[in-house]
């Protein structure tokens, strides 16, 4: 099927915190063909697009959301371009896992991506988002990306067009630039040679340093505050006496403060408040004001 829609989509089975309400509707599109549907069809469904991920960095209120939730679902196997200069551009759909990707490119013998081992987010999600851990952000490998709007199309951009920032991309989308929605389709990745084992050991080098330091199984939507300017958020909340703080069914981690996590039946009310009471410590202990990396749905 090209393109499926459901009312009523739970929010909270479609995000990594388990929180949030009904969406108006999702609409889940495999191919270009469906894209061409949807275009036709959006007007029509009474809400506001937004693209949808894995939603591994969204935090959802119980609504219910006046939003069409678009997903993309082309995760076919990525295809190979080798590249004269050695390089291979490594072309996939934004519906494909980061984590099926990372484990294809070391398979493959393809380097560029091991500092993101451990992020849950899909292909798409993932460069909106500019994901990034230890150094890496997914921005610096990007080589061009597929954008799709319901007025222009499908269309692509190369990386040198968009801008990049922390946790943060915007495609230069010329005459579309007015449009306020864009889905991002598909992605080229430009990554270097390197051995398969000597891949496979930076890549559980960088889990296990996660492992050790952030929770990385328990419901979470990952660090849910940037770090500012030369500090680390989840050390400003720590010492602000934030670490393993509950509420209800909410908290602060235990073992990073940044990650704030779904420890039984939690609510959005309360994630939304423990957010608060986060900010106000930090305000109030070291006077900066903390600014969400997670993308709040009201
Ligand atoms: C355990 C854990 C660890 C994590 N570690 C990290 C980390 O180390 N570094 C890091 O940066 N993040 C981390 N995260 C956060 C999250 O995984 C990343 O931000 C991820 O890249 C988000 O991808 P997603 O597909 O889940 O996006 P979603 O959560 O679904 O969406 C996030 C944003 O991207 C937009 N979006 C989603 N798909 C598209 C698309 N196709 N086109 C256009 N816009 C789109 C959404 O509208 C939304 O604004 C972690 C999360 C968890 C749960």
């Amino acid at each position: 099927m090209p393109l499926t829609l459901t009312p009523g989509t739970l929010l909270r089975e479609r995000t990594t915190l388990r929180l949030g309400g009904p969406a108006l509707v999702e609409a889940v599109v495999s191919c270009a063909a469906g894209l061409d549907q949807l275009a036709g069809l959006l007007p029509g469904l009474g809400g506001r697009p937004l693209a949808l991920g894995a939603g591994s960095n969204l935090l959802a209120s119980d609504g219910p959301h006046a939003l069409v939730l678009v997903r993309a679902a082309n995760t076919s196997a990525p295809q190979l371009l080798p590249q004269p200069d050695g390089t291979t551009l490594v072309r996939a759909g934004a519906g494909l896992r980061l984590p099926r990707l990372l484990g294809l490119a070391q398979r493959l013998g393809l380097t560029g991506l091991e500092g993101l081992t451990g992020v849950p987010g899909s292909l798409g999600g993932s460069v909106a988002m500019n994901a990034g851990s230890y150094g890496l952000e997914l921005g610096s490998v990007l080589s061009r990306v597929r954008i799709w709007t319901p007025q222009g199309g499908l269309m692509w951009r190369e990386a040198e067009d968009c801008a990049f920032g922390y946790r943060s991309f915007a495609p230069n989308l010329g005459p579309d630039a007015a449009q306020d929605f864009w889905l991002i389709w598909e992605v080229e990745l430009a990554l270097n040679a390197d051995a398969p084992a000597a891949i496979r050991e930076r890549m559980e080098a960088v889990y296990a340093r996660k492992k050790a330091s952030q929770p990385v199984t328990a419901k979470s939507a990952g660090c849910v505050f940037k770090n500012p300017q030369g500090a680390s958020a989840g050390k400003l909340l720590d010492e602000a006496g934030m670490r393993g703080k509950r509420l209800g069914g909410m908290c602060f981690s235990p073992v990073h403060a940044n990650f704030l996590v779904n420890m039984d039946k939690g609510t959005s009310a309360q994630a939304l408040e423990l957010l608060d009471l986060g900010r106000m410590a930090v305000r109030r202990r070291f006077g900066v004001d903390l600014e969400t990396e997670v993308v709040v749905l009201q």
